[in-house]
């Protein structure tokens, strides 16, 4: 049993979201925190450079919205949006947040090639909590 879930949703809509949503449920201690974490993928300056000002924003908000939508019921989970790099932003997320377990998937669902995608093979090798990977 687990007192603070980190769970990491993928931007553009995993299908998974449900069945991590019930796993970390299913391992949580009583009253324990959870969080769903979406990481916007950092821009190089000389791409940001390129964009409308304010776009980074406005892609932050629309992916806050959508993850609001996605947990309308689930008053139970906190949602977090966070511009950085996949795999380094979860687990340093994680750390200074002292989760004390990541429920992640395995990988895209339409890409079975691998056994682990590269964000969660990151996550699973370098996090300094438990890991729970969803197949
Ligand atoms: P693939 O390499 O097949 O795309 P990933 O390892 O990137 O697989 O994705 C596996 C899981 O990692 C996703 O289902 C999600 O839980 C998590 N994940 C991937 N990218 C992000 C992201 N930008 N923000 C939060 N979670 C992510």
């Amino acid at each position: 049993m687990y007192n603070n879930i980190l769970v990491p949703i993928a931007a553009d809509h995993d299908p998974q979201t449900e069945e991590a949503l019930a796993v970390a449920r299913a391992l949580s201690a009583e009253g324990a925190k959870i969080t769903a974490l979406t990481v916007v993928e950092a821009m190089p300056g000389y791409i940001l450079s390129q964009l409308p000002e304010g776009q980074m924003d406005k892609t932050r908000h629309e992916v806050e919205e959508g993850l609001k939508e996605d947990f309308a019921a689930a008053d139970d989970v906190t949602i977090k949006v966070i511009e950085g790099h996949s795999a380094r932003t979860i687990l340093d997320y994680a750390e200074e947040h002292g989760a004390d377990c990541i429920v992640i998937a395995s990988h895209r669902p339409d890409i079975t090639d691998y056994f682990l995608g590269s964000t969660a093979a990151r996550v699973v090798r370098h996090a300094q909590c438990a890991v729970h990977v969803l197949r």
